[in-house]
């Protein structure tokens, strides 16, 4: 066989390898130190009580023959996708039936598919810095075209920095498919109504298709901060959004995710015809996936419950509180901040004259700290530098303490 190639396009990884290759050799220098990572990217704290019960009693019901489930629709249980469509959309004013709805076992695994639906020659707009995902299933499927000595030929990056509050301008030329996170994962902000809108009616001016990664909403704290792009008119013409378990309820483990794909999504074909998108999803799913397991689809149903609702928001308040102390030990020492108040992650400007490794270095040396350097996420995010508020509260105030000494 002739192998995919576009892999070649591909940058290495170095992020987390290099974290893990700094921290060990510190610690094989510093046996004694007392190491705290503030880099966590998973939650930490257990599924909440209420998701636990509907995970056993569900497991109960497979050993018992009249009970027991094989395999289950590919686009997910009723009772799951009815349960999204009332709680997460028309409680918000947004019109979004069952069928619309994709359950699937993660927003990585959809948001990478999805490229599957992409033609040839589309301009794709991706936010620098950015959730490496979005960046590398593009280079993969070959879909950014070829290599140029700035990036590839249909690669339009976004640069997000300070003076654009770290959300990207509304290009200026036409742009086919559009990645949209928020709130943000690196850099923790997230869009008002306002900035949102004029992504849709971009959009909708360009023929344009906007990929919402609603991963974090479950963190959005602040009004006037949408939880769903369909809260703004005429995004199901132009949107489809990825919404995650994994940091809203815990289910980073346990996989469970859907994906919203309008009915009126048509896109062009290439020759004068036009090709449904829900219709193609629905097409990709049956053929490539079989489903979420139905004790997991039962686990994320609880969620709805009153009690469900209670231990999430219960779990995502402390996560926060965390990322707020962190946000202001860093204020208070002058340094630049973003994000810590609709998300989990905090963004900060490293002093001035270092790179993010060399801060990356300076909090671990000195402070027995680690975070994740900004230029992991793109050349943007060089200068730059993530934290987050996952660890527990005792190891956040412990190192919120030490950031005294900074
Ligand atoms: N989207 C964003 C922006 C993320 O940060 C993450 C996880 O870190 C994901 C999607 C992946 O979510 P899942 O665990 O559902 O695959």
């Amino acid at each position: 066989m002739t192998g995919n190639s576009n892999f070649r396009n591909l940058k290495e990884t170095y992020l987390f390898s290099e974290i893990a290759k700094r921290v060990e050799a510190f610690k094989g220098a510093n046996p004694q130190a007392d190491i705290i990572r503030l880099g966590i990217g998973d939650v930490t704290r257990a599924l909440p009580e209420t998701v636990i019960r509907a995970l056993h009693a569900a497991v109960d019901e497979m050993g018992d023959a009249t009970t027991f489930k094989g395999y289950g629709p590919e686009q997910g249980y009723s009772f799951l996708r009815e349960a999204i469509a009332a709680h997460d959309f028309a409680s918000r004013g947004c019109d979004i039936a069952a069928d619309e709805i994709f359950v699937s076992d993660g927003a990585k695994s959809d948001t990478a598919n999805f490229t599957d639906l992409f033609g040839k020659g589309n301009r794709i707009g991706v936010p620098d810095p950015v959730y490496p995902v979005y960046f590398d299933s593009n280079v993969m499927t070959g879909h950014f075209g070829v290599p140029t000595a700035s990036g590839f030929e249909n690669l339009h990056l976004m640069p997000c920095f300070p003076e654009n509050d770290f959300k990207p301008a509304i290009p200026t030329e036409k742009l086919d498919i559009l990645y949209l996170c928020s709130p943000n994962n690196p850099t923790g902000v997230a869009m008002t109504y306002d900035q949102l809108k004029s992504w849709v009616d971009y959009a909708l001016a360009n023929k344009a298709l906007i990929l919402f990664d609603a991963a974090y909403v479950a963190f959005i704290r602040e009004d006037g901060v949408p939880h769903s792009i369909y809260e703004i008119p005429g995004a199901r013409g132009c949107a489809v959004e990825f919404r995650s378990y994994s940091k809203t309820a815990g289910f980073t483990g346990l996989r469970c995710a859907y994906t919203v794909v309008p009915k009126e999504l048509d896109v062009s074909d290439g020759s004068g015809g036009t090709l449904n998108l829900r219709k193609m999803w629905l097409r990709r799913q049956t053929t490539k996936y079989n489903g979420v397991p139905y004790i997991v689809q039962k686990g994320a149903a609880a969620l709805y419950t009153t009690d469900g609702q209670a231990e999430c928001k219960e779990r995502i308040d402390g996560y926060l509180k965390n990322a707020g102390a962190i946000r202001e030990a860093f204020a208070k020492r002058g340094y630049r901040v973003w994000g810590g108040v609709n998300a989990p992650y905090v963004w900060l400007g490293v002093p001035e004259g270092q790179t993010s490794w060399e801060f990356f270095d300076t909090l671990l040396n000195r402070l027995h700290l680690v975070g994740t350097p900004g230029s992991g996420f793109g050349s943007r995010g060089e200068g730059y530098f993530r934290l987050t508020g996952f660890g527990s509260p005792e190891r956040t105030a412990e190192a919120v303490e030490r950031l005294s000494r900074l």
